[in-house]
């Protein structure tokens, strides 16, 4: 039992890969796992199947851009709870669907959810953790964090570059509180909501020949490589980026 006596909170978790690690959390024997999204109707399906499984699991509505709805859901999860051990800042929304790789509006969007939702859930997680002696924060970048793409908006490798480097300094910030700060980087996965041109089997299938592994990654692939970074077997891990792209950004 991985995340034994472990309350998460896990955002964008009605969906994708936020889902899969929220529910391999609750196989895992977490003490909590909190789903907190802005589809509602989703994130109550999700818990309901970890509830029927055994796991323990509730629902919370939250906007990551909005800075109000952080403080009220990090303060309700540490009340019912009794702390905050594990953030997982997964909400996302993808840049391939725009056709104006510089439209401003995107821009804005990319960056408020994609960027200023992950300062947020440090700005108010960690502040949790730090109350509890200690916590992981798992940041849910890309491989457009590390390496730059001909066919997506731009404020979409921007904004998890910034995820990149937001770990880094909260790793070095908090390293002395007990407080891990660690990025995971995915390379082709199921596609997103609001995926446009990743979505689209052409373009897949010409990603795929650069992709050593020669295959797309599965979300439970992405889930361990965070349960890894959630749990104490990466006690010493922190200012990380698991790179989980089937070896997409090694060639
Ligand atoms: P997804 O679209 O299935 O899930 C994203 C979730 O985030 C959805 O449930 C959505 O409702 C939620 N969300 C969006 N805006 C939100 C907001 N303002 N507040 C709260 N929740 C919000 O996508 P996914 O593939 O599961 O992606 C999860 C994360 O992984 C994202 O950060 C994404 O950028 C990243 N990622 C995805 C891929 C991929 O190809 N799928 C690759 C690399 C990285």
């Amino acid at each position: 039992m991985r995340m034994k006596n472990k309350v998460a909170l896990v955002t964008g978790a009605a969906s994708g890969m936020g889902a899969a690690t929220a529910r391999l959390f609750a196989r895992e024997g977490a003490k909590a796992v909190v789903i907190a999204d802005v589809l509602d109707k989703e994130g109550a399906a999700v818990v309901a199947a970890i509830q029927k499984a055994g796991g323990t699991a509730t629902y919370l509505h939250l906007d990551v851009t909005d800075e109000a709805q952080w403080k009220v859901v990090v303060d309700k999860v540490v009340a019912t709870h009794g702390g905050l051990n594990v953030l997982v800042n997964n909400a996302g929304i993808s840049g391939s669907a725009e056709t104006d790789l510089y439209d401003t509006a995107a821009w804005n969007r990319l960056m408020g959810i994609n960027a200023t939702g992950v300062f947020f859930g440090m700005k108010y997680g960690i502040a949790a953790m730090r109350k509890g002696g200690g916590g992981s924060v798992i940041n849910l970048s890309s491989i457009s964090g590390i390496v730059g793409q001909g066919y997506i908006h731009v404020g979409y490798n921007a904004s998890k570059g910034a995820v990149r480097l937001i770990t880094k300094s909260g790793a070095a910030q908090h390293g002395k509180e007990g407080i891990r700060v660690n990025s995971v980087h995915p390379g082709l996965m199921p596609p997103m909501r609001t995926s446009g041109r990743t979505a689209d089997p052409v373009t897949r299938a010409k990603t795929l020949k650069g992709v050593p592994m020669g295959r797309a990654g599965e979300v439970d692939e992405v889930a361990y490589a965070i349960l890894f970074l959630a749990s104490d077997e990466s006690s010493y891990v922190t200012g990380a980026e698991l790179v989980v792209d089937g070896g997409w950004t090694a060639v």
